[in-house]
């Protein structure tokens, strides 16, 4: 689907971001940049997404040129949502931006919203909404354009521990039913060993992929607690300990 060749980053200011990232992603894999912070994790997504060239090297998303506008899903570890606006608008944004009519825009987003079961809230202003559902709406907004790529910078980051275990079980089961690809930033391990169908593990800045990990862990309940998922997380924290050696 998308390739990077030896992608690297310096800013103007001479910060090197990343040097030599060089991966290839096929449809419907769900990749989990981990590393710590400051090695560059946000930046790949930025590039991923178009929104920044970069300095070196290149990245081909199969069709020749950049993204166009909702062939892709940003979601940050804010929800960004508009306060005055209740959720179904809030979701609807990006198509009524696109120029979308009202009504066909909001059934869009109502439909969005139920996926991320919030079908009931849709007239709610985000001041109503927990945490957690907030997060759930702005990931609502990132799908509504039905994107092939959807990119997430620690979206659960805010959340607490079980509110962040349960959407975390929704968006693999999303994924699962939807076949998109997935690009999802964590320093979380465990956030890692459980989303992931392949982990790129990256050193620190300036960032490169130290590891590949490509785990085969069983779905349903027995994901986070079996053999396989605790060997996954022990290899990731070996891992961790080698690219974080003085
Ligand atoms: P991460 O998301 O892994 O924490 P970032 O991609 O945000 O890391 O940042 C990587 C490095 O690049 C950091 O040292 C950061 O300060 C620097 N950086 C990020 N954006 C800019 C920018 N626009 N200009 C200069 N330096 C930047
Ligand atoms: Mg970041």
């Amino acid at each position: 689907m998308f390739a990077l060749r030896q992608v690297a980053k310096r800013f103007d200011n001479g910060t090197e971001a990343l040097a030599e990232v060089t991966a290839e992603i096929a449809p419907g894999e769900f990749i989990v940049l981990l590393g710590p912070s400051g090695c560059g994790k946000s930046t790949l997504l930025r590039l991923l997404a178009g929104l920044e060239s970069p300095s070196g090297g290149e990245i081909d998303w199969g069709h020749g040129g950049k993204p166009a506008p909702g062939e892709i899903g940003y979601v940050f570890q804010d929800p960004t949502l508009l306060p005055w606006a209740d959720a179904a608008a809030n979701v609807a944004l990006p198509l009524r931006l696109r120029g979308v009519a009202e009504a066909q825009a909001r059934a869009r987003a109502e439909a969005a919203l139920a996926q991320l079961g919030l079908g009931e809230f849709a007239g709610m202003r985000p001041r109503g909404l927990s945490g957690g559902m907030r997060m759930r709406v702005s990931i609502a907004r990132a799908l509504v354009g039905e994107p092939e790529l959807l990119l997430m910078d620690e979206p659960f980051a805010a959340l607490d521990e079980l509110t962040r275990q349960k959407l975390q079980a929704d968006v693999h089961g999303l994924w699962r039913r939807s076949g998109k690809t997935v690009v999802f930033v964590t320093h979380s391990i465990y956030e890692a060993a459980f989303l992931a169908s392949r982990i790129l593990m990256m050193s620190p800045r300036p960032g490169r992929i130290a590891q590949d990990f490509r785990p085969r862990l069983p779905e349903g309940r027995e994901r986070r607690t079996s053999e396989a998922y605790f060997q996954l997380v022990a290899s990731l924290q070996a891992s961790v300990e080698r690219i974080m050696a003085p």
